[in-house]
Parts: structure tokens; sequence; C-alpha cells
């Protein structure tokens, strides 16, 4: 498959706007040379999205945010909107993380509405779905996902589909130093791509980018990024460290 490789770098809740400012100078003079070949997203926290987007400016590095919330503005206390976050200078936006639904409880249905609206303001949603061990060691992996896919892409038109990117991040091996073996993650993308295939058609399927997460590091990337139905990763804690970030940067690319 010759789909365009992504890497995401989900900082969640880590580094200051000095801090996000360091890493991004370091990143600008490592990568003139790969931006052409692969798409850089940066994904830091809200307060850090505006430093980001203003020195990536021109470049090929795009900025997303980790979250969002579907109205458009209001009496939402702490929540924050597509148009504020495009305002600020991201491009994409990161939906349904698995902390997202473990922690703040966030459902399907909840992230099928945020999906929507990402779309309808401009933004490039990268939608996480993923089974926890529970799940897979009672031979749920499957169903899990399709409930996933089913609940929280619904009502897509094929180009929104398109745009969409998913990332599969099996819920055990998120920053646990555990993760998917290449053949385990080969095997849930190729499922998740038959389920787009069996909703979207098989076209459209196989122009889906689908991103692997879950202890992604430098040692293991490149195993990773060379099964076939994997198009990239969504990088946690590696993301954190340039170095180790660049290189698997490097690792995605064919
Ligand atoms: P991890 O996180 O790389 O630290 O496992 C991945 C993620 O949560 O996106």
């Amino acid at each position: 498959m010759s789909l365009k490789p992504i890497i995401g770098g989900n900082w969640k809740m880590n580094k200051t706007m000095q801090e996000s400012k360091v890493f991004i100078d370091e990143l600008l003079k490592n990568t003139k040379n790969l931006q052409e070949k692969i798409d850089i997203v940066i994904i830091p926290s809200y307060t850090s999205i505006n430093v980001a987007s203003t020195l990536l400016k021109g470049k090929k590095i795009y900025v997303g945010a980790q979250n969002m919330y579907f109205e458009e503005k209001g009496a939402f206390t702490g929540e924050i909107s597509a148009s504020m976050l495009i305002d600020a200078g991201a491009t994409f936006v990161v939906l349904g993380h698995s902390e997202r639904r473990k922690i703040f409880n966030e459902s399907d249905d909840l992230i099928s509405k945020k999906v929507k609206t990402a779309h309808e303001k401009g933004l490039k949603p990268i939608v996480c779905i993923g089974e926890t061990r529970e799940e897979r060691e009672n031979g749920q992996m499957e169903d899990v996902l399709k409930t996933q896919i089913e609940g929280s892409l619904k009502e897509l038109t094929e180009e929104q589909m398109l745009g969409t990117v998913i990332a599969y991040e099996p819920v055990w091996a998120i920053g646990t130093g555990i993760n998917a073996t290449p053949e385990q993650a080969q095997e849930a993308h190729l499922y998740v791509r038959q389920v787009l295939a069996s909703i979207y058609g098989e076209s459209v399927s196989q122009s889906v980018r689908i991103q692997y997460g879950g202890s992604i590091k430098p040692e293991n990337a490149k195993e990773l990024f060379a099964q076939p139905d994997i198009n990239g990763g969504l990088v946690g804690g590696a993301s954190l460290d340039p170095k180790s970030f660049l290189e698997i940067i490097k690792a995605a690319i064919p």
C-alpha cells in the first residue's frame, strides 16, 4: 500500500510553552529533508498549540489538539471548540483517545459528534480505537473494534471518511512498554480495514490511513511500520524526546 505515512507525537499533559519551543527548534533542525515524505503532527497541550503553529508556519509539520468539544461556543466551562483550535493553528485533532474514553467516560456517541464537527469546521480527526487486555483475552477484540468504528465514525460522507485517520491503539499497550507485536497489530489493522470496507466500500477502506499506537519506540518502530496495513503511528512517551521521536519518524519512511 502506498499511502503517505503519518506520525503523530501525542504529548498528553506534558511540556510548558518554553519546553515545546525547545523541542520544535530541535525537530526543525533535523527534519528538513523528511517533510515531503511523511506527515508529521505535533500534538501538544492546548497552551502550546499556538507556540507550535507559529514556529511551524510554512513548514510541512502540522499541529494537532488532543481533544475538543462539538459545540461551537457557549456555556461549556473548560471545553474548547474546533474553531478555537483552528484559530490557534491546529489542523488535526485526536478524538476518542483511550484515556478520554476511560478517565473521562467518553462514549462512541459523544466521539461521533466531535468527529462530525471537526470535519464540518475543517479539522482532520485522528480517531482512536482499541481493546483492553481483558477484552482481548476474552476473544472480544473484533467486536470491540467494530462497535467503536461503527459508533464513533457514523454518518460520515465518503470524503469525510477519507479525511479521517484511524489510530489503532490497544489499551494494554499504551504507556506499558509492551507493544503489540507486528503480527498482532497487522491482524487488527486488517480487520479495521475490513470493517471500513463493509461500511464505506473497498476503495475507501484502502485509502484510509491507519496508525498503530502503544509503546512505539525507536527499537520496535521499523518492524511495526513495515506491516502492509500500518500507515504510521501515534506515539506517546517516545514523542517527548526529539531524538527518539525523530528516529521513529525515520523508521516510518519507506
Ligand atoms: P505510548 O502512548 O506511546 O506512551 O504508549 C501512545 C498513545 O497513547 O497515543
